[in-house]
Protein backbone atom coordinates (compact mmCIF):
# COMPACT_ATOMS: atom_id res chain seq x y z
CA UNK A 1 0.00 0.00 0.00
CA UNK A 2 1.18 3.12 -0.74
CA UNK A 3 0.92 6.06 2.16
CA UNK A 4 -0.13 9.48 1.68
CA UNK A 5 3.75 10.36 2.41
CA UNK A 6 4.86 8.54 -0.39
CA UNK A 7 2.57 10.06 -2.78
CA UNK A 8 3.50 13.46 -1.50
CA UNK A 9 7.15 12.48 -1.95
CA UNK A 10 6.83 11.95 -5.39
CA UNK A 11 4.67 14.80 -6.34
CA UNK A 12 7.56 17.34 -4.43
CA UNK A 13 10.09 15.25 -6.47
CA UNK A 14 8.19 15.35 -9.45
CA UNK A 15 7.61 19.28 -9.34
CA UNK A 16 11.32 19.51 -8.34
CA UNK A 17 12.45 17.59 -10.99
CA UNK A 18 9.98 19.82 -13.80
CA UNK A 19 11.64 23.07 -12.12
CA UNK A 20 15.01 22.02 -12.81
CA UNK A 21 14.26 20.50 -16.02
CA UNK A 22 12.94 23.76 -17.00
CA UNK A 23 15.83 26.07 -15.23
CA UNK A 24 18.08 24.01 -17.01
CA UNK A 25 16.79 24.76 -20.34
CA UNK A 26 15.97 28.19 -19.63
CA UNK A 27 19.91 28.36 -18.71
CA UNK A 28 20.66 26.73 -22.24
CA UNK A 29 18.54 28.76 -24.14
CA UNK A 30 18.87 32.12 -22.31
CA UNK A 31 21.21 34.58 -24.37
CA UNK A 32 25.13 35.19 -23.12
CA UNK A 33 24.84 39.14 -22.80
CA UNK A 34 28.10 40.57 -21.80
CA UNK A 35 31.72 42.61 -22.06
CA UNK A 36 35.36 42.10 -22.05
CA UNK A 37 36.56 43.60 -19.24
CA UNK A 38 40.55 43.63 -18.27
CA UNK A 39 41.11 46.03 -15.76
CA UNK A 40 38.81 48.00 -13.43
CA UNK A 41 39.72 51.03 -10.64
CA UNK A 42 36.23 51.64 -9.52
CA UNK A 43 34.29 49.44 -6.57
CA UNK A 44 33.35 46.24 -7.81
CA UNK A 45 29.89 46.51 -6.29
CA UNK A 46 29.28 49.43 -7.91
CA UNK A 47 30.75 47.62 -10.80
CA UNK A 48 27.94 44.29 -10.71
CA UNK A 49 24.82 46.49 -9.67
CA UNK A 50 25.44 48.39 -13.02
CA UNK A 51 25.75 45.00 -15.22
CA UNK A 52 22.52 43.89 -12.87
CA UNK A 53 20.65 47.20 -13.95
CA UNK A 54 21.48 46.66 -17.98
CA UNK A 55 20.82 42.91 -17.96
CA UNK A 56 24.06 41.76 -18.55
CA UNK A 57 24.85 38.05 -17.81
CA UNK A 58 28.26 37.06 -18.65
CA UNK A 59 31.49 38.78 -18.36
CA UNK A 60 34.71 37.99 -20.37
CA UNK A 61 37.49 38.89 -17.57
CA UNK A 62 41.49 38.75 -17.31
CA UNK A 63 43.18 37.01 -14.40
CA UNK A 64 43.65 39.97 -12.93
CA UNK A 65 40.37 40.24 -12.39
CA UNK A 66 39.39 36.58 -11.94
CA UNK A 67 41.63 36.27 -8.92
CA UNK A 68 40.63 38.81 -7.32
CA UNK A 69 38.26 37.16 -4.36
CA UNK A 70 35.36 39.70 -4.46
CA UNK A 71 35.14 40.11 -7.81
CA UNK A 72 34.55 35.86 -8.37
CA UNK A 73 32.02 36.47 -5.29
CA UNK A 74 29.67 39.26 -6.90
CA UNK A 75 29.69 37.16 -9.80
CA UNK A 76 28.17 34.42 -7.98
CA UNK A 77 25.94 36.44 -6.33
CA UNK A 78 24.61 38.01 -9.16
CA UNK A 79 24.62 35.02 -11.08
CA UNK A 80 27.15 36.37 -13.84
CA UNK A 81 29.20 33.99 -15.64
CA UNK A 82 32.09 34.16 -15.55
CA UNK A 83 34.31 33.47 -18.97
CA UNK A 84 38.35 33.87 -17.69
CA UNK A 85 40.23 35.12 -20.31
CA UNK A 86 43.42 33.22 -21.42
CA UNK A 87 46.34 34.49 -23.83
CA UNK A 88 47.85 31.44 -24.53
CA UNK A 89 50.66 32.14 -27.67
CA UNK A 90 50.77 35.86 -26.77
CA UNK A 91 54.02 35.81 -24.86
CA UNK A 92 54.97 39.45 -24.31
CA UNK A 93 57.31 38.58 -21.25
CA UNK A 94 58.42 35.18 -21.99
CA UNK A 95 59.78 36.73 -25.08
CA UNK A 96 61.26 40.11 -24.06
CA UNK A 97 63.33 38.09 -21.41
CA UNK A 98 64.19 34.96 -23.37
CA UNK A 99 64.25 35.35 -27.26
CA UNK A 100 64.73 32.32 -28.02
CA UNK A 101 60.73 32.01 -27.22
CA UNK A 102 59.76 33.72 -29.92
CA UNK A 103 57.98 32.25 -33.05
CA UNK A 104 60.61 32.82 -36.25
CA UNK A 105 58.46 34.08 -39.44
CA UNK A 106 58.81 33.16 -43.10
CA UNK A 107 61.40 35.88 -43.60
CA UNK A 108 63.47 34.88 -40.33
CA UNK A 109 62.12 37.73 -38.16
CA UNK A 110 61.04 37.28 -34.46
CA UNK A 111 56.75 37.04 -34.63
CA UNK A 112 56.29 40.17 -33.80
CA UNK A 113 54.57 43.72 -34.79
CA UNK A 114 54.28 46.66 -32.14
CA UNK A 115 52.69 44.71 -29.04
CA UNK A 116 51.70 41.44 -30.87
CA UNK A 117 55.08 39.12 -29.95
CA UNK A 118 53.96 35.32 -30.18
CA UNK A 119 55.77 32.16 -28.92
CA UNK A 120 56.81 29.01 -30.98
CA UNK A 121 54.09 27.28 -30.80
CA UNK A 122 56.26 23.83 -30.36
CA UNK A 123 57.92 25.14 -27.53
CA UNK A 124 57.51 22.29 -24.85
CA UNK A 125 58.80 24.23 -22.10
CA UNK A 126 56.30 27.39 -22.62
CA UNK A 127 53.60 25.10 -23.41
CA UNK A 128 53.52 22.98 -20.27
CA UNK A 129 54.21 26.54 -18.42
CA UNK A 130 50.82 27.64 -19.62
CA UNK A 131 49.47 24.34 -19.15
CA UNK A 132 50.56 24.26 -15.13
CA UNK A 133 49.08 27.96 -15.02
CA UNK A 134 45.81 26.99 -16.05
CA UNK A 135 45.66 23.83 -14.23
CA UNK A 136 46.51 26.12 -10.78
CA UNK A 137 44.35 28.80 -12.40
CA UNK A 138 41.28 26.40 -12.12
CA UNK A 139 42.11 25.25 -8.78
CA UNK A 140 42.22 28.25 -6.89
CA UNK A 141 39.95 30.45 -8.84
CA UNK A 142 37.33 27.93 -10.34
CA UNK A 143 36.12 30.09 -13.44
CA UNK A 144 33.08 28.61 -14.96
CA UNK A 145 34.64 28.95 -18.34
CA UNK A 146 38.14 28.99 -19.82
CA UNK A 147 37.99 31.39 -22.87
CA UNK A 148 40.93 30.86 -24.79
CA UNK A 149 42.66 33.41 -25.90
CA UNK A 150 45.86 33.70 -28.75
CA UNK A 151 45.38 30.31 -29.50
CA UNK A 152 46.75 30.09 -32.81
CA UNK A 153 50.00 31.17 -35.14
CA UNK A 154 51.01 34.74 -35.47
CA UNK A 155 48.96 37.59 -37.24
CA UNK A 156 48.74 41.41 -36.49
CA UNK A 157 44.93 40.25 -38.07
CA UNK A 158 43.26 43.50 -36.79
CA UNK A 159 45.15 45.29 -39.41
CA UNK A 160 44.54 43.36 -42.11
CA UNK A 161 41.83 44.28 -44.73
CA UNK A 162 40.09 43.18 -47.22
CA UNK A 163 41.90 41.89 -50.55
CA UNK A 164 45.44 41.99 -48.40
CA UNK A 165 47.56 39.55 -50.54
CA UNK A 166 47.91 35.98 -48.44
CA UNK A 167 51.92 36.43 -49.61
CA UNK A 168 52.37 39.73 -47.75
CA UNK A 169 50.90 38.32 -44.21
CA UNK A 170 54.17 36.50 -42.87
CA UNK A 171 53.46 33.08 -41.94
CA UNK A 172 55.34 30.79 -39.14
CA UNK A 173 56.99 29.12 -37.37
CA UNK A 174 60.35 28.20 -39.58
CA UNK A 175 62.62 27.98 -36.46
CA UNK A 176 64.78 24.89 -35.96
CA UNK A 177 62.66 23.35 -33.38
CA UNK A 178 59.44 23.49 -35.57
CA UNK A 179 60.73 22.83 -38.92
CA UNK A 180 62.85 20.30 -37.65
CA UNK A 181 59.71 18.55 -35.71
CA UNK A 182 57.95 18.67 -38.90
CA UNK A 183 60.48 17.11 -40.52
CA UNK A 184 60.89 14.49 -38.17
CA UNK A 185 56.47 13.74 -38.33
CA UNK A 186 56.87 13.85 -42.14
CA UNK A 187 59.95 11.73 -42.62
CA UNK A 188 61.32 14.06 -44.39
CA UNK A 189 64.91 14.04 -45.61
CA UNK A 190 65.81 17.89 -46.96
CA UNK A 191 67.97 19.26 -49.65
CA UNK A 192 71.48 20.59 -47.41
CA UNK A 193 70.86 23.34 -49.42
CA UNK A 194 67.61 24.90 -47.85
CA UNK A 195 68.75 26.33 -44.97
CA UNK A 196 67.44 30.05 -44.12
CA UNK A 197 63.47 30.14 -43.06
CA UNK A 198 62.79 31.72 -46.39
CA UNK A 199 64.43 28.59 -48.35
CA UNK A 200 62.86 26.36 -46.14
CA UNK A 201 59.44 28.10 -46.64
CA UNK A 202 59.74 28.09 -50.03
CA UNK A 203 60.87 24.67 -50.68
CA UNK A 204 57.81 23.76 -47.94
CA UNK A 205 55.59 25.40 -49.97
CA UNK A 206 56.78 23.93 -53.30
CA UNK A 207 56.80 20.16 -51.99
CA UNK A 208 54.72 19.35 -48.58
CA UNK A 209 52.57 22.37 -48.30
CA UNK A 210 49.23 20.16 -47.40
CA UNK A 211 51.21 18.33 -44.70
CA UNK A 212 52.74 21.66 -43.71
CA UNK A 213 49.49 23.75 -42.80
CA UNK A 214 47.51 20.34 -41.48
CA UNK A 215 50.76 19.98 -38.74
CA UNK A 216 50.32 23.97 -38.28
CA UNK A 217 46.82 23.65 -37.27
CA UNK A 218 47.76 20.13 -35.35
CA UNK A 219 49.78 22.50 -33.08
CA UNK A 220 46.91 24.48 -32.26
CA UNK A 221 44.28 21.92 -31.83
CA UNK A 222 46.66 19.71 -29.41
CA UNK A 223 47.41 22.58 -27.07
CA UNK A 224 43.63 22.90 -26.85
CA UNK A 225 43.21 18.90 -26.12
CA UNK A 226 45.93 19.74 -23.66
CA UNK A 227 44.39 22.78 -22.38
CA UNK A 228 41.02 20.82 -21.35
CA UNK A 229 42.50 17.66 -20.72
CA UNK A 230 44.47 19.69 -17.92
CA UNK A 231 41.56 21.87 -16.67
CA UNK A 232 39.36 19.25 -16.47
CA UNK A 233 41.06 16.73 -14.61
CA UNK A 234 40.93 19.87 -11.70
CA UNK A 235 37.21 20.63 -12.43
CA UNK A 236 35.40 18.28 -15.09
CA UNK A 237 32.26 20.34 -15.42
CA UNK A 238 34.37 23.61 -16.64
CA UNK A 239 33.67 24.58 -19.86
CA UNK A 240 35.79 25.75 -22.68
CA UNK A 241 35.58 28.73 -25.23
CA UNK A 242 37.63 29.83 -27.91
CA UNK A 243 38.33 33.63 -29.49
CA UNK A 244 38.49 32.75 -33.39
CA UNK A 245 39.78 35.19 -35.95
CA UNK A 246 36.80 36.45 -37.70
CA UNK A 247 38.29 35.06 -40.86
CA UNK A 248 35.97 32.97 -43.20
CA UNK A 249 37.16 29.64 -44.78
CA UNK A 250 38.18 31.54 -48.25
CA UNK A 251 39.09 34.84 -46.67
CA UNK A 252 42.41 35.94 -47.66
CA UNK A 253 42.91 32.81 -50.21
CA UNK A 254 42.27 30.32 -46.93
CA UNK A 255 44.49 31.83 -44.21
CA UNK A 256 42.89 30.83 -41.13
CA UNK A 257 44.27 27.66 -41.84
CA UNK A 258 47.66 28.66 -43.61
CA UNK A 259 48.41 31.81 -41.89
CA UNK A 260 46.40 31.51 -38.76
CA UNK A 261 46.09 27.62 -37.79
CA UNK A 262 42.94 27.45 -36.29
CA UNK A 263 40.71 24.67 -37.42
CA UNK A 264 37.58 24.92 -36.63
CA UNK A 265 35.79 21.67 -36.87
CA UNK A 266 38.87 19.68 -35.47
CA UNK A 267 39.37 22.86 -32.48
CA UNK A 268 35.18 21.96 -32.03
CA UNK A 269 35.21 18.86 -30.44
CA UNK A 270 36.89 20.20 -27.52
CA UNK A 271 35.18 23.57 -27.17
CA UNK A 272 31.45 24.57 -26.02
CA UNK A 273 31.39 27.92 -27.44
CA UNK A 274 33.27 29.90 -30.05
CA UNK A 275 33.80 33.47 -29.89
CA UNK A 276 33.93 35.40 -33.07
CA UNK A 277 36.26 38.73 -32.98
CA UNK A 278 34.02 40.30 -35.24
CA UNK A 279 35.44 43.88 -34.96
CA UNK A 280 33.29 44.80 -37.79
CA UNK A 281 34.68 48.93 -38.05
CA UNK A 282 38.28 47.47 -37.09
CA UNK A 283 38.39 45.29 -40.60
CA UNK A 284 36.83 47.11 -42.60
CA UNK A 285 34.05 44.96 -42.62
CA UNK A 286 30.13 45.93 -42.99
CA UNK A 287 27.20 44.58 -40.33
CA UNK A 288 26.07 42.19 -42.41
CA UNK A 289 29.89 40.39 -42.38
CA UNK A 290 29.44 39.85 -38.23
CA UNK A 291 26.53 37.70 -39.43
CA UNK A 292 27.77 35.80 -41.82
CA UNK A 293 30.86 34.77 -39.78
CA UNK A 294 28.86 33.66 -36.86
CA UNK A 295 26.72 31.58 -39.41
CA UNK A 296 29.86 29.96 -41.05
CA UNK A 297 31.39 29.21 -37.86
CA UNK A 298 27.92 27.77 -36.67
CA UNK A 299 27.45 25.70 -40.00
CA UNK A 300 31.46 24.27 -39.00
CA UNK A 301 31.55 23.57 -35.52
CA UNK A 302 27.68 23.49 -34.27
CA UNK A 303 28.48 25.33 -31.44
CA UNK A 304 27.16 28.06 -29.39
CA UNK A 305 28.69 31.38 -31.53
CA UNK A 306 29.42 34.48 -29.81
CA UNK A 307 30.40 37.12 -31.63
CA UNK A 308 32.06 39.74 -29.92
CA UNK A 309 31.59 43.36 -31.29
CA UNK A 310 33.60 46.69 -30.44
CA UNK A 311 32.36 49.81 -29.13
CA UNK A 312 35.03 52.71 -30.42
CA UNK A 313 37.32 52.76 -33.50
CA UNK A 314 40.94 50.86 -33.18
CA UNK A 315 44.09 51.52 -35.10
CA UNK A 316 41.70 53.83 -37.74
CA UNK A 317 40.76 56.92 -37.57
CA UNK A 318 37.54 57.28 -38.40
CA UNK A 319 34.82 57.41 -36.23
CA UNK A 320 32.64 54.39 -35.35
CA UNK A 321 29.10 56.01 -34.75
CA UNK A 322 26.11 55.42 -32.71
CA UNK A 323 24.43 54.39 -35.71
CA UNK A 324 26.92 51.70 -37.05
CA UNK A 325 27.21 50.77 -33.42
CA UNK A 326 23.38 49.81 -33.23
CA UNK A 327 23.76 47.90 -37.16
CA UNK A 328 26.99 45.67 -35.70
CA UNK A 329 24.73 45.08 -32.28
CA UNK A 330 21.61 43.71 -33.88
CA UNK A 331 23.80 41.77 -36.53
CA UNK A 332 25.81 40.10 -34.09
CA UNK A 333 22.61 39.29 -32.49
CA UNK A 334 20.42 37.45 -35.44
CA UNK A 335 20.33 33.65 -35.46
CA UNK A 336 22.76 31.34 -34.81
CA UNK A 337 24.23 33.38 -32.92
CA UNK A 338 23.82 32.72 -29.05
CA UNK A 339 24.77 36.11 -27.81
CA UNK A 340 27.17 39.37 -27.98
CA UNK A 341 30.08 40.45 -25.88
CA UNK A 342 30.93 44.20 -26.32
CA UNK A 343 34.65 44.43 -26.87
CA UNK A 344 35.24 46.18 -23.85
CA UNK A 345 33.37 47.73 -20.56
CA UNK A 346 36.15 50.55 -19.93
CA UNK A 347 35.11 51.72 -23.63
CA UNK A 348 30.70 51.19 -23.16
CA UNK A 349 30.65 53.18 -19.50
CA UNK A 350 32.22 55.81 -21.11
CA UNK A 351 30.09 56.52 -24.11
CA UNK A 352 26.47 56.78 -22.82
CA UNK A 353 24.98 56.99 -26.22
CA UNK A 354 25.70 53.60 -27.01
CA UNK A 355 25.47 52.19 -23.51
CA UNK A 356 21.87 53.15 -23.62
CA UNK A 357 22.17 51.53 -27.22
CA UNK A 358 22.95 47.97 -26.02
CA UNK A 359 20.83 48.59 -22.72
CA UNK A 360 17.90 49.04 -25.25
CA UNK A 361 18.98 46.63 -27.57
CA UNK A 362 18.81 43.78 -24.91
CA UNK A 363 16.44 44.47 -22.55
ZN1 LIG B 1 58.61 27.25 -33.82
Amino acid sequence: MISKFSIISLLVSWVIFIGCTHTKEKNEQQLLLGVKIYDYDGDFKSLFASWEEIGINTVFASVDLLSNSQFKQLSIENNIKTFVILPIFYAPEETTKDSTVYAITNEGKYAEDEWVKFACPSHKEFRQSRINFIREFVKTHNPDVLSLDFIRHFAFWEKIYPNTPIDSIPNSCFDQRCVNAFYKNQNINVDVNVKTPAQIYQWIRSNYWEEWIKWKCDLITSMVNEIVNAAKEVDPEIEINLHAVPWRERDFDGSILKIIGQDFSSLSKHLNYISPMTYAHMVKQDPDWITGVVSELFQETNLKVIPSIQVDKAYLDNKLTNDEFQKNLNAALKSPSRGVIIWNWNKLVANKDKLEIFKSTIQ
